[in-house]
């Protein structure tokens, strides 16, 4: 889906070449702003909390129950879509202390998914977090009907636990996670620095 107005000035979008893509861009020599819409892409986070359960010493995985729609009733791994102006890391901690309750730190990115639909190219980052203060939410809201911490046994059972989430779940309590964990790189010329995660132990600043 592409714009046909430009969304800063409301001039009408012109196709022009911008590098290797015809683009729609509020023209310049037109007397634009020089906007050029690249496409709708969308960015979501999910968080991915283990503990070990004091009687059993099984690990468990912290899932909620959607009680919003869409799927309404489904479960998922706690987590929701990035503002435009937070960080990633900073979207999947705010996410599961909204959802959860709990308050966590980010360990590092354990996993990511991403598919090109025709009006949307969406993509989903998983991230491992531990869990360092705060206390689980025992009654339902708007948004979640329930949370917990779940072991392999009753996340293999659960009915409506979205296949992602599934798939995750099972990975992280049943092996050690590979985890690319945050570093920070700087930007180019005097822009800010950026959070890299990365899979290597002997990266070093630079
Ligand atoms: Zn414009």
């Amino acid at each position: 889906m592409q714009m046909k107005f430009c969304p800063e000035c409301g001039r009408p979008l012109a196709g022009r070449r911008v590098e290797r893509h015809v683009r729609p861009v509020c023209s310049q020599e037109a007397g634009g702003c020089g906007f050029i819409d690249y496409g709708r892409f969308s960015l979501g986070v999910g968080g991915l909390v283990i503990d070990i359960d004091r009687k059993t010493g099984e690990r468990r995985v912290l899932l909620i129950q959607r009680n919003q729609e869409p799927n309404r009733g489904g479960w998922t791994l706690p987590g929701g879509f990035v503002d435009f102006d937070e960080s990633v890391d900073a979207a999947v901690v705010r996410e599961v202390a909204e959802e959860t309750g709990l308050q966590c730190r980010v360990i590092g990115l354990v996993g990511f998914r991403n598919r090109a639909d025709p009006d949307v190219n969406t993509s989903y980052a998983v991230f491992l977090l531990e869990a360092v203060g705060g206390e689980l939410a025992s009654k339902p809201n708007e948004e979640i009907a329930q949370c917990g911490f779940y072991t392999l046994s009753q996340v293999q059972e659960m009915p409506r636990l979205a296949p992602l989430s599934r798939t995750a779940a099972v990975a992280a309590l049943t092996a050690e996670l590979h985890v690319l964990r945050p570093i920070t790189v700087p930007g180019l010329g005097d822009r800010p620095p950026f959070t890299f995660f990365v899979g290597s132990d002997q990266t070093t600043q630079s």
